[in-house]
């Protein structure tokens, strides 16, 4: 038996997929990772890593019928490698909550109260909290004795000021519907804006950083020591940059618009700029590589996407840099903001005046560690900063049941 125990399994329960990570907290290692994907299809497909044994990737594919089924197989694919939901070694389960709505600031031990108000947050969240609460229901019933760990993708932006938080509306109404902005990808805001002023050689506290996290979703965020003041993503995550599939700010008068002119359904106007707008809206693509092939082989479309997608993203570094007055670093993470060399250059270009530039050559460099990318010269470090959402949420997770 062990006195302390060190495990904490990450769940990120979609709504037909669950992401996992077994981590081990004495040293930050992974164990074990892998991947529920649809769930309730008859071509559910599990893939399972056990990085503890150096086994090799392991893919069944076979109907899952539910949440249930599906951590029920992840739990018989963790005991074949001896990391079994019964080992005494396991300290937590820690899930990503989407929507903690302005109740939940901070990672939160989960009882029959907390399930009831994420519950009552759906309305605000109908895509992912109903999908976190099954998951953390059958979690709870295969480890009933277990602390399971709530981190929100919302609770590190309940920092930011009502300045930032209110939208100029009616206030009685928009506290009858829960309306603010709440912002999201709270975890990789967190983790990165923090190994940012690590790079730098400096406490948190000391630095204030624009994270501009560009994955298939994509949000910017200023951060003032450590603690969030401003988001770009809102009531749910269409506000703010040009994404995938999202089409980010828009005039809301362009529902009107298309309501009572264009013909269209609220569910169908929900599904364009939620679904079919963003870069594939632009050019059919949403993947930055085959944005970037396009462009080299002279496809306008391409370049136009390219364009719309660097000048919202400039026009949020500018407003961030006004909102925190001093900037020490610009801070690039996520599956484009990691990769996409082009992305970061372009959103940086001009703006030496403000401190900004990107040395060429280090800006090329490919690498899984956070690095600067700006010339030495720059009073302001621009960064590329891998994130890692599961290492946060087990991190946050383990403090709390370990404290
Ligand atoms: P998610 O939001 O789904 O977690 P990720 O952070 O994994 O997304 O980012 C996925 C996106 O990252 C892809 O859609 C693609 O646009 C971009 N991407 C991934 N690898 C590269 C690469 N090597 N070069 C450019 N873009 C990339």
């Amino acid at each position: 038996m062990t006195a302390n125990p060190t495990r904490v399994l990450v769940l990120n329960s979609g709504s037909s997929s669950v992401k996992y990570q077994l981590l081990d907290m004495a040293d930050g290692a992974r164990l074990a990772v892998g991947l529920v994907e649809r769930i309730g299809e008859e071509t559910s497909r599990l893939a399972h890593t056990p990085l503890a044994t150096g086994g090799a990737k392991r893919e069944t594919e076979a109907p899952i019928a539910d949440h249930e089924a599906a951590l029920k197989a992840v739990a018989r694919e963790l005991a074949a490698d001896g990391l079994g939901l019964d080992s005494p070694e396991l300290a937590a389960i820690g899930h990503r909550v989407v929507h903690g709505g302005q109740k939940f600031t901070a990672p939160t031990v989960i009882t029959d109260e907390v399930v009831a108000e994420i519950e009552r947050l759906i309305p605000v969240a109908p895509l992912h909290n109903p999908a976190n609460i099954t998951g953390i229901r059958t979690a709870q019933a295969l480890r009933p004795d277990l602390p399971q760990v709530a981190v929100f993708d919302t609770a590190f932006h309940t920092t930011m000021p009502e300045s930032a938080a209110r939208y100029a509306i009616d206030v009685e109404t928009a506290d009858a519907h829960r309306i603010r902005r709440y912002g999201f990808h709270g975890t990789s805001h967190a983790y990165v804006s923090r190994e940012t002023a690590k790079l730098l050689g400096k406490d948190p506290s000391e630095v204030n950083v624009i994270v501009l996290h560009l994955g298939n979703g994509a949000s910017a965020s200023a951060v003032r020591g450590g603690r969030c003041v401003d988001t770009s993503m809102g009531l749910t995550p269409l506000e703010g940059l040009v994404m995938g599939t999202r089409s980010g700010d828009i005039d809301p008068a362009v529902i009107f618009h298309l309501a009572r002119n264009g013909g269209m359904s609220i569910d169908e106007i929900d599904s364009l700029l939620n679904k079919k707008s963003g870069l594939i809206g632009l050019c059919g693509d949403n993947d930055m590589r085959e944005i970037r092939r396009r462009i080299d082989e002279g496809d306008e479309r391409a370049a136009l996407a390219f364009d719309v997608y660097v000048h919202r993203l400039k026009k949020y570094i500018g407003a961030y840099y006004a909102v925190l007055g001093k900037v020490d670093a610009v801070a690039f993470t996520a599956g484009v903001g990691e990769n996409a060399a082009p992305v970061r250059e372009a959103a940086v270009a001009g703006l030496e005046e403000l401190g900004l530039a990107v040395d060429a050559g280090l800006n090329a460099v490919r690498a899984d560690e956070p690095r600067l990318i700006s010339p030495e010269y720059a009073r302001v470090a621009v960064a590329v900063v891998p994130t890692d959402e599961e290492l946060e949420i087990a991190t946050q997770a383990y403090a709390l049941v370990s404290a």
